[in-house]
């Protein structure tokens, strides 16, 4: 069993308080599944919770540290925790797309097990919608015939992936991302720049803990360099091939955000509605649902992994599909 570094977000304090009350009250659920609309890790997030619940002596929302519970979690030998999450593969080091139904099944069997101690035993799941269909259904007989003592947490960054079966047996709590103060603060004690903050928190979408990763990648370079080689590409003074070369140099998942974020600017802009919905005069809405339809295309074909000549290729069609709708040589 892994060991774990329980942390957690200022904003995430009052999902912490309902745990804390209903574990006090007695009335903890058998199942929860906790909903992320954060990019954020939820790995650390689960160790904190889950040390909340099993810790003897917690203060606030901080576990002792020293009980025993807390140590053995500290330590990743804990018996009744169990944490399933994305594998990686022992040939080729990849980390696993779908949560394997073998660990479902390990998993089930854990729980069924004798408790080791006199504690709640709590079973995570984590990212819940890497289950496939398979591993979903095993789980859902364990969560008909829940045992007693037992807490399944199943955490997601993505609910509407998840059967309905499964959600309609889990108590639904979710984490949210802060208020603009709230972000803005954090990110200002994580060292941003007072004129970075609003841009960075533009770009991700109001997601501090994304804002700071995009910031430690240099994002806003990214965009600027993009803004001016796609002028050029729009003229005719720069070919797709080398546009290309330049954007794929780039770590990959900020390619795609950076693709997808220019897509949806021209969206906004072609429909006659700009971010805040307001709408403007003599919006085109042809041009605005072939906008939209490229840009559902485009994440299709920029889900592949690798920098490889396929990949190149589906980014030059976007780029060709971009550059024929934004000059109207309708495609
Ligand atoms: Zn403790």
């Amino acid at each position: 069993m892994q060991s774990i570094d329980p942390h957690f977000l200022p904003w995430q304090t009052d999902l912490l308080k309902r745990a804390l009350e209903l574990k006090a009250s007695h009335h903890l659920p058998h199942a929860v599944m906790i909903d992320s609309n954060s990019s954020q890790d939820m790995t650390s997030f689960i160790g904190h919770l889950s040390m909340l619940l099993l810790c003897d002596a917690v203060t606030e929302l901080s576990p002792c540290g020293q009980c025993d519970a807390c140590r053995m979690m500290l330590a990743g030998t804990y018996a009744d925790f169990s944490l399933v999450s994305l594998e990686a593969d022992e040939k080729t080091q990849k980390i696993s797309k779908n949560i394997k139904i073998e660990q479902i099944r390990n998993l089930i069997h854990e729980v069924s097990l004798t408790h080791q101690y006199q504690r709640l035993k709590i079973a995570a799941i984590y990212p819940a919608e890497a289950m496939n269909r398979a591993s979903a259904n095993a789980l859902l007989k364990t969560l008909e015939e829940p045992a007693p003592g037992v807490l399944l947490l199943l955490v997601t960054h993505n609910r509407g992936r998840i059967p309905i079966t499964l959600r309609s047996r889990c108590q639904s709590w979710s984490v949210g991302l802060p208020g603009q103060a709230q972000a803005r603060e954090w990110l200002a004690n994580e060292g941003f720049e007072a004129q970075d903050i609003e841009r960075y928190l533009d770009y991700a979408g109001g997601d501090p803990v994304l804002a700071l990763e995009l910031e430690q990648n240099d994002y806003a370079s990214l965009v600027k360099q993009f803004k001016t080689r796609f002028g050029q590409f729009l003229r005719g003074d720069l070919s797709v091939t080398g546009l290309c070369q330049e954007l794929l140099a780039y770590e990959l998942s900020l390619l795609r955000r950076l693709v997808n974020m220019t897509l949806t600017a021209y969206c906004y802009q072609s429909s006659g509605i700009d971010a805040d919905a307001n709408p403007h005069p003599g919006g085109e809405k042809s041009r605005a649902q072939q906008l939209l339809d490229l840009r559902q295309r485009a994440q299709n074909q920029l889900r592949i992994e690798e920098n490889n000549l396929d990949l190149q290729l589906q980014l030059e069609d976007v780029l060709i599909s971009l550059k024929q709708i934004l000059t109207r040589r309708l495609i």
